[in-house]
C-alpha cells in the first residue's frame, strides 16, 4: 500500500472527513483491521483565509508548496490537496514536488461523466465559482459544463462556507438557502450538483436534493485510496 500525503486544515472540519473516508475505504477493500498509510500536514486556515482575502496567492502557494515538501520528505507517495479553492495554486505545488498530484476536479469530472451528465450546478467558494481555474479543467478535460448560481446566491453560498461550515456550524436555515439554489438550477436544466467545497457535504445531503450530488471531498478521498492500493495485486 502506498502512503497518501494530505495537505489539510482548509478547513480541518473537512480534513477530518477525508481521514474517515480514506480509512473506511481501505478497511472495506482490504479487511477489517486495515487502515491507510497516510501523512496529514494540517495548516492553520486563518492564515490561508487571510491570504485569500488579500489576494496574496503567491504567499498561499508558497505555504502549500512547503507543505507538499514536508509530506514528500516524510515518505508520502502522492499529494492530495484537501480543498477545492486552493487548487487555484496547484501549479505552485506540482512545480515543487515530483510526487503525483491527485487533482480534485479529475475524480469529480470522471464521476459526472460516468453518470452521462454534461451540465451541472457548481457550488463552492467565490474563488471556485467565479474564477476559471476549476471550471476550465472540468470543461476541457472532462467535457463537463458548470452552471453557476446568480450573483446574490453565490454570495450566500460563499458566506455560509466561511462563516459557518469552516467554523463547524451547521444551520438549518442555511441548508434551506442551498436547497433553494439547487431547486432553481433544477428548473434551469442542471442535471446534478457539484459540492465544490469540501465542507458542503456537512450541510447538504443527498436526501436534501432532487438532483444527484457530487461531493468532491468524498470523490477525492476515494481517488486517493485507488492510488494507494493500485500497487497491490
Ligand atoms: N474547503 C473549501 C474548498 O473546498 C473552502 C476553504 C478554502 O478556501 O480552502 O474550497
Amino acid at each position: 500500500m502506498r502512503t497518501i500525503g494530505v495537505i489539510g486544515g482548509m478547513s480541518w472540519e473537512s480534513s477530518a472527513l477525508y481521514y474517515q473516508w480514506i480509512n473506511r475505504a481501505v478497511r472495506d477493500r482490504c479487511g477489517p483491521l486495515h487502515s491507510a498509510r497516510l501523512l496529514l500536514d494540517s495548516l492553520d486556515f486563518s492564515e490561508i483565509a487571510r491570504w485569500q482575502r488579500d489576494g496574496d496567492w503567491d504567499a498561499a502557494g508558497q505555504a502549500l508548496a512547503a507543505s507538499a515538501q514536508r509530506l514528500e520528505a516524510g515518505g508520502a507517495e502522492c499529494i492530495v490537496l484537501a480543498t477545492n479553492t486552493m487548487h487555484k495554486v496547484a501549479d505552485a505545488i506540482t512545480a515543487t514536488t515530483r510526487l503525483p498530484f491527485i487533482h480534485i476536479a479529475d475524480p469529480t469530472g470522471e464521476a459526472i461523466r460516468r453518470q452521462g451528465m454534461g451540465n451541472v450546478l457548481l457550488l463552492g467558494t467565490a474563488f471556485t465559482m467565479n474564477e476559471d481555474f476549476y471550471r476550465s479543467r472540468l470543461q476541457e478535460k472532462h467535457g463537463v459544463h458548470c452552471l453557476l448560481p446568480n450573483e446574490h446566491d453565490r454570495g450566500q453560498v460563499h458566506r455560509i462556507i466561511y462563516d459557518e461550515l469552516c467554523a463547524g456550524v451547521i444551520n438549518d436555515a442555511s441548508r434551506e438557502i442551498y436547497q433553494g439554489i439547487v431547486a432553481k438550477a433544477h428548473t434551469e436544466g442542471a442535471q446534478g450538483v457539484i459540492l465544490g467545497c469540501t465542507e458542503i457535504g456537512l450541510l447538504l445531503r443527498q436526501e436534501d436534493s432532487p438532483l444527484p450530488l457530487f461531493d468532491t471531498a468524498a470523490l477525492h478521498a476515494k481517488a486517493a485510496v485507488d492510488f494507494a492500493l493500485s500497487d497491490m495485486v
